[in-house]
């Protein structure tokens, strides 16, 4: 999308190798108004396809995963890193480790959210390794439910989350696809 890519261009920071820094919009700061169009356009990408829930990875996936269950009218549910002690025993987990951030975490999803006549679309604010977004899949699996896809903001393609993703049979789409990084600066 020409105004994710724009905002990037404008606002973003290449941080070392492999990092782009996106605090201003989508993980610190959050712009509204951009969340909301991207949350349209992604809807758009998934309507029509039986998507019944809309999951998301806390926390930068939650502001466009919002405005894209709404824009679809469906429930939103994010799948927790923390394992949070309300949640019970009835739960689903899995363990993810973060290569970005040198950490592994069990991602815990309640069980009564999610049953096996789901179908659901994850978004997530990027996809690096497809780790957190492999974790996804694991967990809807495990409930017996299905993937409907990935949509992604902004997809580093020099990483290899797609081809894990594709390789499971997840279709993936990437509203911002980032080829490299060059002197610093971000190559489409
Ligand atoms: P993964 O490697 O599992 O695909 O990425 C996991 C998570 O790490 C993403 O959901 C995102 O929150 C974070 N992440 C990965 N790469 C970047 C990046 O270049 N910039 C920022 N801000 N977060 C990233």
């Amino acid at each position: 999308m020409k105004l994710l890519e724009e905002k990037i261009l404008q606002e973003g920071e290449v941080l070392g190798e492999d990092i782009l820094k996106v605090d201003g919009f989508i993980n610190h700061q959050i712009d509204v108004a951009l969340m909301e169009e991207l949350g349209r356009d992604m809807a758009e990408h998934f309507r029509g396809q039986g998507v019944t829930k809309v999951f998301t990875i806390e926390s930068s996936g939650i502001a466009p995963a919002l405005f894209t269950a709404r824009e679809l009218g469906l429930p939103l549910v994010i799948l927790k890193k923390q394992n949070a002690k309300n949640l019970g025993t009835k739960v689903w987990q899995t363990e993810v480790v973060s290569y970005t951030k040198d950490i592994s975490y069990q991602l815990t999803l309640a069980k009564n959210y999610i049953s096996d006549s789901d179908h659901v679309l994850i978004v997530d604010d990027f996809l690096a390794n497809g780790e957190a977004a492999t974790g996804a899949v694991r967990l809807i699996r495990k409930a017996h439910a299905t993937v409907a896809g990935l949509g992604v903001l902004i997809e580093k393609a020099f990483q290899p989350g797609r081809k894990k993703l594709e390789s499971q049979g997840i279709h993936v789409y990437a509203q911002a696809s980032i080829k490299g990084f060059q002197g610093g600066k971000v190559v489409f």
